[in-house]
């Protein structure tokens, strides 16, 4: 098993070349990588390679359940500095969240390699969980967020009314948040950045079916908010060009989400990236790692020093 720690000596010892995989873009951070999920259990530490060797230096393990949280602040403790994790319940499970596991999620959320509360929020799309079932997990785990001082770790889909009153309510309290994975409209990107927070895009924008409205959109977020994040195993950018025979998606495929970003909003990938990784350290106060410069010490142009989120 290799292992990376926060020097970053085994990324940067990997040789520039990735055959196997796109082309080595500037250090990007995935925010939300479902690292626990079963369809990774055969080639874990292989993925977690390929993503450093891509230049994904940093990845935040998203827990959505209480084991997935559990697993997520193993595979941390694993990989210190590379991997962080959330602790949360997806709306989906909203009925799991009884009295005892919301102690557990006190307990985890208490842990440094445990960076946001989520992921929490609202899903009327599918209603896996009774819609009042779901508010109760969303306050409960927003008060969470509140008492630990860490920032939420959002997700919501067909719920924008009762998911931004509830947020309102809690707000003043929050240590900021992001709405993961937006594939909404104007009026909730709107929305979301008033209320302060960061806007988590994942492949979803190279879906030419049903996410190209994104590409309009992304020009409007701030690029101290825009952060990027694969939300694997699920939404493999359907542009790539070479798609893996599984479907399964996966952070290697990160740089090529931060291209079709910057893309749209007429900027360079290094740029992109430069602000998103800035932007996910201050959101989620990750240290800057050592990796980051390396990969990046033959552009000397773009160098640019991380500040301290002691
Ligand atoms: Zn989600």
């Amino acid at each position: 098993m290799t292992r990376h720690d926060i020097t970053g000596t085994a990324a940067a010892a990997r040789p520039a070349q990735t055959p196997d995989g796109p082309p080595r873009a500037a250090a990007l951070i995935d925010i939300g990588i479902n690292l626990a999920h079963d369809s990774y259990d055969a080639d874990r530490e292989a993925v977690i390679a390929r993503a450093a060797a891509a230049g994904v230096v940093q990845m935040i393990v998203t827990g959505s359940s209480a084991a997935s949280s559990r697993t997520a602040v193993q595979l941390s403790r694993q990989h210190p500095g590379v991997l962080f994790a959330t602790a949360g319940v997806h709306p989906h499970q909203a009925t799991e969240l009884t009295a005892q596991v919301l102690a557990e999620l006190g307990e985890l959320t208490a842990e440094p390699q445990v960076v946001a509360v989520g992921e929490c929020g609202l899903d009327y799309y599918r209603n896996y969980s009774p819609r009042p079932a779901q508010c109760q997990a969303f306050h409960r785990q927003l008060e969470l967020a509140a008492r630990c001082g860490k920032p939420v770790f959002l997700h919501q889909r067909d719920s924008h009314e009762d998911f931004i009153a509830i947020l309102r309510e809690h707000r003043t309290a929050l240590a900021g948040g992001v709405a993961h994975c937006f594939t909404g409209g104007p009026a909730e990107l709107d929305c979301y950045l008033e209320l302060g927070l960061a806007i988590g895009i994942t492949g979803w924008i190279c879906d030419e079916r049903r996410g190209a409205h994104l590409l309009e959109l992304v020009r409007r977020i701030p690029a101290d908010r825009l952060l990027l994040e694969t939300d694997g195993p699920y939404l493999l950018p359907r542009d790539l060009e070479r798609k893996p025979p599984s479907r399964r998606n996966e952070p290697v495929y990160l740089p090529h989400i931060a291209a079709v970003v910057a893309r749209a909003r007429g900027e360079t990938v290094e740029s992109l990236a430069h602000a998103s990784t800035q932007a996910t350290r201050r959101l989620f106060r990750l240290p800057a790692i050592d990796a980051a410069h390396s990969l990046r010490s033959s552009d000397p142009g773009t160098h640019q020093e991380s500040p301290k989120w002691t």
